[in-house]
């Protein structure tokens, strides 16, 4: 039995690693996994806000698939189309441009989403690089702004703009003000109500993944800290020093940051792979998926993670939102029923309300939503963090990054610039 797994995201990663798991222990294994990714890593990007920041080390939000994966084949390469009646993907390896064909039994679609170019001249959050960009770029305006004599100069480089109010924007604009915060004790002539912060975001509410009053919440948490909002906000134009949204009102800033939108409108183009005839999609361009994480009317065919449309029975006609808990969730169902159907026993329907959200609001401030609970400030916080080390994989990496969170505790890091736009993802800062 050869079960194909493509993408080494979330769902991806945590599908493999529960089917390893399962296959264990059943005994001698009777099925071979192969996980299709272009990157040997995991991306665990709701810390990528944390290394941008400097609160946790850049290499322990990249997670080496070959190191946690014990017996699932890696493929690294993309999946370029998919012929589903004779059960071929094919994939481009590094080794040609030729896509080679690889036979499965069982497919599992997990390539998340192509996020949306971010526009031209903004910085984007998606990529362990463009953390660290990110990061050199918010400090060199501290930098330009504590040198120049000219005000307006001044002016746009202490107003940071963040485009987006998913978890991605709101975590990222949080994290970057602290450390920009923490920066100022080496800027004399650089005071905290210099700074300008402001959360663009098109829809009518922060948070659109998750319920009303976490969005309320973390408008609040901005707001106390002195950001501003703007909502149902897009550029018009952008070039490093205007801003101009498409109600007119222009912003002087020379810091744009795309973060991926978290709610994907009708029409939004689907993932390319996923355009293949007979592969059913939803107005929004994801798999239409059954509550037993398979593909509606695809035999052999499993889906889990953002490019998954999985019913959310809790609110009829609505399907989960693509955060990073339904990813893992979906993932452990997933290979569950895949094993199950094999064995021809009968599978389960995924439970959307057994997983939470967890979206971190600044250093001693975050928002954990379980089990139809919200909590916040400090004990969100600190169960986020507890949340996340029981995610990352192996225990020397929990372990690492346990007593890097607790040595910072008691010794803050010092902001520094690390690494430059050039540099590449999983190269040593
Ligand atoms: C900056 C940022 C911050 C976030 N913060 C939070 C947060 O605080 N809380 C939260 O819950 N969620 C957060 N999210 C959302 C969360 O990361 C996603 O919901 C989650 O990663 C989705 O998992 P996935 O496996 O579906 O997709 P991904 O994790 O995006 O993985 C998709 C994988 O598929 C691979 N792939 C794509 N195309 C192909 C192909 N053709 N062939 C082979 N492989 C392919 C990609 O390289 C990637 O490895 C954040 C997202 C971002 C970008």
């Amino acid at each position: 039995m050869r079960i194909l797994v493509i993408g080494g995201g979330h769902a991806g990663t945590y599908t493999a690693l529960r089917l390893e798991r399962l296959l264990r222990a059943a005994g001698a294994p009777r099925a071979e996994v192969r996980l299709v990714t272009p990157e040997p890593y995991l991306t665990y990007r709701p810390l990528l806000a944390a290394a941008a920041a400097g609160t946790l080390s850049p290499r322990h939000v990249l997670v080496p698939l070959r190191r946690v994966l014990r017996t699932t084949r890696l493929l690294l390469g993309e999946a370029v189309s998919l012929d589903l009646a004779t059960r071929t993907a094919y994939v481009r390896t590094p080794a040609g441009p030729e896509a080679a064909p690889v036979p499965y039994d069982a497919l599992v679609l997990t390539p998340g989403t192509t996020p949306a170019p971010p526009p031209p001249h903004a910085l984007a959050l998606h990529s362990l690089a463009d953390a660290l960009a990110l990061r050199s770029h918010v400090l060199a305006q501290l930098d330009l702004a504590s040198s120049t004599r000219d005000p307006a100069v001044r002016e746009a480089a202490l107003c940071f703009v963040f485009l987006g109010g998913g978890c991605a924007g709101v975590d990222a604009l949080t994290a970057l003000r602290a450390m920009a915060e923490r920066a100022l004790t080496q800027y004399p002539g650089l005071h905290r109500d210099d700074l300008r912060w402001v959360l663009a975001e098109p829809g009518e509410r922060l948070l659109p993944e998750a319920p009303a009053d976490a969005g309320t919440y973390a408008s609040r948490a901005l707001r106390r800290g002195g950001a501003e909002i703007r909502l149902g906000a897009a550029p018009r134009t952008y070039r490093p020093g205007l801003l101009v949204l498409d109600d007119g009102d222009s912003l002087a800033t020379r810091t744009l940051v795309h973060t991926p939108s978290a709610v994907r409108a009708p029409g939004a183009p689907p993932h390319p792979l996923l355009t293949t005839p007979a592969l059913p999609l939803t107005p929004d361009g994801r798999l239409r998926c059954t509550r037993d994480l398979a593909v509606s009317g695809t035999p052999h065919t499993w889906a889990a993670g953002d490019s998954a449309a999985v019913p959310d029975p809790g609110t009829p006609g609505a399907t989960c939102a693509p955060h990073a808990g339904h990813a893992h969730g979906q993932a452990h169902v997933l290979a569950d029923n895949l094993l199950a159907t094999l064995r021809g026993e009968p599978t389960r329907p995924y439970d959307a309300k057994n997983e939470g959200l967890y979206v971190a609001l600044g250093p001693h401030d975050g928002l954990a939503r379980l089990h139809g609970r919200t909590l916040t400030g400090r004990p969100g916080a600190l169960l986020l963090r507890a949340h996340h080390l029981s995610r990352l994989p192996t225990a020397r990496r929990k372990g690492r990054v346990l007593t890097e969170w607790a040595f910072a505790a008691l010794f803050p890091r010092e902001p520094v610039a690390l690494g430059t736009p050039g540099t590449e993802p999983g190269e040593p800062p």
